[in-house]
């Protein structure tokens, strides 16, 4: 038989429980938050488990349970869930890092302020319990093994693991608390922790003979009935979020295809919304059974931003994860979300322009990347996308753009780059400028690839005011008529001339323009031609 072991964490680990350990003191009761939802956790994934395999039915109701022991300065969290093997426990507490680890300890180092903020958005999750424990100790066993095991850290670079005994599955996270401490061994601070971060974890959160928490799933009651402060601590509990939701969307769909969705859109902006590997966060339930929340099927990547579970009878209990994907009813109801988020979002920007700047500040470049994604839903997803313009204060839509083109305007012109304020002086506009017409100035990655796509909006073309053929002389101001007149063109080819043959090949031909005022010279792509900012681009992703 097995002896203990040591292991060391591995150095990204190490380094985040520093963190965690030695520098954070505010809010540190979301240790029982991060614990307690891990439980939880575990009893959903034996849940589903037990949907495939009959052999891991529990036999008692699922429960968590915390107990406190208030003269060795212990408390211990339990839960009968579907626990941990070696294997499990070596991977997933301390030798392998969470995708995103070093971010993060680059995130909190660059922002010493909001550590807290971060370390929610993160999930530092277990980890957070050697925020105010000295000594950690897990007792686990998994369901349908028989070996159970005891977890052992200081949190101080290494951990053991060695063979325990434990009579049912589940897991007892027992914390040895710290000396400054000890408040959290004193059962009404404990009690008030739960009301505050855990009151609508699914499962019955239990001290001694009383359940301190309401246990029901919140997103099945009547949005009527639920309160504002309970849709945010739901959120944040759902979440690990420390904000309050910009935006609540709580819907029931009734009829071919039952669902109910609870989903909130942040309002800050998660470190890792643009990591490659970030996953969607809306938790997917089959009649209160979780299922998963990694699966892509079920949020389309342009809304990952949104937190929140979604709901259905009406998918079969014994859909596997792998299945998912083809099931025609999750493709369904992935359809009616989208539409439903992009209906709301439509409200909140007419109703509240300012509050919907925020929101478009936070998630803008994501919902954008819907235009490419999501044929079905372009025009939708246009209706919502604000733009920046030369011509108005705050943000514009294509259709509030199109209503103010000046007559004899035949489109609707961009300029496309990666700095926004380097685009707001951009000698391509000078002549744009002069004329009053407006332009729209594009400064997300993602505008150079859904202008591929989207190539005219209510019957006009958009054209970057980068390429040859951006012509203003249908647009007419007095003013700009008399200047013309009395341009004296014929001194340019002499000009004109000397500079193309001082360039030679560096340039496909040198022209005369109206578009400049006060600058002498810019750089255009022709028509047919790639647009100059595209050209960078792709040149940095070396294409
Ligand atoms: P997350 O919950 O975001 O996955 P955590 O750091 O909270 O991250 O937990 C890490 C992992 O440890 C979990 O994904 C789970 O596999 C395992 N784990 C933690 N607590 C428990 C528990 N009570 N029962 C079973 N597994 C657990
Ligand atoms: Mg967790």
């Amino acid at each position: 038989t097995l002896e203990k072991e040591t292991f060391s964490f591995q150095t990204e680990v190490g380094q985040l429980l520093e963190i965690v350990a030695g520098s954070l003191y505010s809010n540190r009761e979301v240790f029982l938050r991060e614990l307690v939802s891990n439980a939880s956790d575990a009893c959903d994934k034996l849940r589903y488990a037990a949907l495939t395999d009959a052999s891991l039915t529990p036999s008692q109701s699922f429960e968590i349970s915390l107990d406190i022991n208030s003269k060795a300065k212990t408390l211990s969290i339990s839960d009968n869930g579907i626990g941990m093997n070696h294997a499990d426990l070596l991977e997933t507490l301390g030798t392998i890092a969470k995708s995103g680890t070093s971010a993060f300890i680059e995130a909190i180092k660059a922002d010493e302020k909001d550590q807290v903020g971060l370390i929610g958005q993160f999930g530092v999750g277990f980890y957070s319990a050697f925020m105010v424990a000295a000594q950690v100790d897990v007792l686990t066993r998994k369901a349908g093994e028989t070996e159970a095991w005891l977890w052992q850290s200081d949190g101080k670079g290494a951990f053991t693991i060695a063979p325990a005994e434990r009579d049912t599955n589940g897991t007892t996270v027992t914390l040895h608390l710290k000396k400054d401490a000890k408040e959290f061994a004193d059962q009404a601070r404990i009690r008030h922790i739960i009301k505050t971060y855990s009151e609508h974890v699914s499962f019955p959160i239990k001290l001694g003979d009383d359940t301190l928490n309401a246990a029901e799933a919140l997103w099945t009651r009547p949005a009527k009935e639920i309160t504002k402060t309970q849709y945010t601590e739901f959120y944040r509990h759902a979440s690990h979020a420390y904000d309050a939701p910009w935006h609540v969307i709580h819907n029931k769909v009734e009829g071919t295809l039952n669902h109910t969705s609870l989903l909130f859109v942040p309002s800050v902006q998660p470190f890792d919304l643009f990591e490659p590997e970030r996953k969607s966060h809306v938790k997917l339930y089959v009649n209160r059974v979780y299922i998963t929340d990694t699966t892509t099927d079920l949020m389309p990547a342009y809304l990952r931003f949104l937190r929140g579970v979604v709901d259905s009878q009406d998918l079969s209990l014994n859909v596997s994860r792998e299945m998912l994907q083809t099931d025609p009813q999750l493709a369904k109801i992935k359809t009616s979300i989208s539409k439903k988020v992009l209906s709301e979002l439509k409200k909140k920007a007419t109703k509240a322009p300012d509050e919907y700047a925020t929101f478009w500040g936070n998630f803008g470049a994501v919902l954008k990347e819907g235009l490419v994604e999501d044929a079905a839903l372009r025009d939708r997803i246009l209706d919502v996308c604000r733009f920046a313009s030369s011509g108005a204060d705050g943000l514009t839509s294509l259709s509030e753009y199109v209503s103010r083109m000046k007559t004899g305007q035949e489109a609707i012109f961009y300029i496309a780059g990666e700095d926004a304020a380097k685009l707001a002086k951009s000698p391509h506009l000078e002549g744009f400028k002069a004329k009053g017409v407006e332009v729209l100035l594009l400064s997300d990655h993602v505008d150079e690839f859904w202008l591929q796509h989207i190539t005219e909006h209510d019957g006009k073309p958009l054209k970057s005011i980068t390429r040859g053929a951006a012509d203003l002389d249908q647009v007419e101001t007095d003013e700009q008529k008399e200047k013309e007149d009395k341009a004296d063109e014929a001194d340019l080819s002499a000009l004109i001339a000397a500079i193309k043959v001082e360039l030679g090949e560096e340039v496909k031909d040198v022209r005369p323009s109206k578009r400049l005022t006060d600058s002498p010279v810019c750089l255009i792509a022709d028509d047919g031609d790639m647009d100059v900012n595209l050209e960078r681009l792709l040149k940095r992703h070396g294409q």
